[in-house]
């Protein structure tokens, strides 16, 4: 490779290879370069987050474990101290609107941020800490010694095999590394959904004045019902001079629906309860990504001989719902194969049960409790009454509440319940064992 020697060793010698400089990669390679061992984080782009999509709303606490007091140089749009849910129909909108100002402050909650600056400012941890980042440069594949154990990979450089004795796949949703090694089956659209995502340009003071913000604070809007017939959700929220406006839309059914993305952020951006956000904005960049949704039940095997899997590559993206979580435990997992790799090259033992310590790491920590606890989430929330049915009725009942009927004598609750569940084709008996499942995946 272009840049033989790492830590004084030849690149050849190197004890571990982490493939793409996401949030998961930087973290993983600044676990490792902290218990001392010598690591390449390689990128395919010309810098980590050139690759990705603008931004996004990043939860800060994993990041104590990195930097202590990282809100001090973190390259922040806004911190969010208002988060919105809300419920759609192509004419109504209910919104639960929190706000709160301890968000706003130390040690803050989540941030928006630019992909393209925080990717590069967390590489940069892990350089700091001693890896190597080697950019423009794809793993094309694995390499295996005479006895067929992963033993590197192979890069699109001429000179581009890096041997190194373990192998971390951080290279995103439909890890070519991880299929390869057999870890990730073949992509099944049943567990991925596209995000698609315009950022929007609009001066710093139209956000402060329409969003009800000031100075650095921000606005994260998520949104169920704006999909239409493919399931799936939206967001809305806030950076210094931009807003993101997008949808996740599952894979399986958008084929079917012989419907472009574009159309349904179109729909969103139309409905109005949004359209008065953006007015004035202008297009800066539209993109889309698969996200790894189906949770814990399909995430692939986490390890194998001289390799292990983190990030989107091992399916971590949390999707419940009210969370669409996957830089923090992209940034979760990477630590804690880091610190297992790091573990294992210490025992000498990289085989498939040495390495077994990266799954007691993730237990340990936030990332597998939460999958493992919310694991009927996804089912749940892109069923299809979830989807296409209790919007309406919420909406129809809040309405109902909220509409006067003099002189006519006020309808309880119940009646009115039962009046939107009739308009939206929802049985009381299926919202009932809807309400106690959601209970328990909630629970
Ligand atoms: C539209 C959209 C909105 C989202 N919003 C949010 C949000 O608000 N909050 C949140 O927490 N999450 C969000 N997510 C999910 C989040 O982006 C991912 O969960 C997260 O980026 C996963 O991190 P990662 O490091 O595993 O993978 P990635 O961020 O995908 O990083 C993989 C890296 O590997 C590199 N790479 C890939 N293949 C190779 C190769 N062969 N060789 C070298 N390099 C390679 C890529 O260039 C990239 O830099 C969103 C996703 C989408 C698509």
């Amino acid at each position: 490779m272009a840049d033989p020697r790492v830590n004084g060793r030849a690149a050849a010698e190197v004890d571990a290879v982490v493939v793409g400089a996401g949030p998961a990669g930087s973290a993983a390679a600044w676990a490792l370069a902290r218990a001392g061992k010598s690591v390449v984080l390689l990128e395919r782009g010309p810098f980590p987050g050139s690759k990705n999509l603008y931004g996004g709303v990043v939860y800060g606490r994993i990041l104590d474990e990195i930097v202590p007091r990282w809100w001090e140089e973190v390259p922040v749009q806004r911190w969010v101290v208002r988060r919105s849910t809300m419920v759609m129909t192509a004419t109504q909108a209910l919104t639960v609107d929190f706000r709160t100002q301890a968000w706003g402050r130390p040690p803050y909650n989540g941030m928006t941020v630019y992909r393209a600056d925080f990717d590069r400012w967390l590489a940069g941890k892990a350089v700091e800490a001693g890896a190597t980042l080697v950019t423009s440069t794809v793993a094309t594949g694995l390499l295996r010694d005479e006895a067929g154990r992963i033993a590197g990979v192979r890069t699109d450089r001429p000179d581009g095999d890096l041997r190194a004795r373990i192998v971390i796949a951080c290279d995103g949703v439909n890890s070519f590394l991880a299929k390869e090694a057999r870890l990730l089956p073949r992509t099944n659209p049943e567990h991925l959904t596209l995000g698609v995502k315009e950022v929007l340009a609009l001066p710093r003071e139209v956000i402060d004045e329409r969003f009800g913000l000031r100075g650095d604070e921000g606005l994260d809007i998520e949104i169920l019902g704006c999909t239409g017939d493919i399931p799936g959700g939206g967001f809305l929220y806030t950076n210094g001079d931009t807003v993101s406006v997008g949808v996740v839309l599952s894979l399986a059914h958008l084929g079917k629906a012989g419907k472009r993305p574009e159309e349904v952020i179109a729909g969103l951006k139309a409905h109005p309860a949004i359209a008065p956000y953006l007015r004035g904005a202008t297009l800066k960049e539209y993109g889309a990504h698969l996200i790894p949704e189906g949770g814990y039940n399909h995430m692939p095997a986490l390890y194998t001989d001289g390799m292990l899997v983190a990030g989107d590559a091992a399916g971590m993206c949390l999707a419940a719902g009210i969370w669409l979580e996957g830089v923090n435990f992209a940034i979760g997992s990477g630590l804690a194969a880091g610190r297992a790799a790091a573990k294992a090259l210490d025992a000498g033992d990289l085989s498939a049960s040495g390495l077994s310590v990266y799954q007691r790491e993730l237990e340990k920590g936030f990332v597998l409790a939460n999958h493992e606890r919310l694991r009927g989430a996804p089912d749940l929330v892109l069923s299809e009454r979830v989807q296409r049915r209790y919007p309406g009725l919420v909406a129809d009942l809040v309405e109902g509440m909220f509409t006067v009927t003099d002189p006519k004598p006020k309808p309880g609750l119940l009646a009115l319940l039962r009046r939107a569940a009739r308009r939206n084709d929802v049985k009381l008996r299926h919202l009932l064992a809807d309400g106690l499942r959601g209970g328990r995946v909630f629970r």
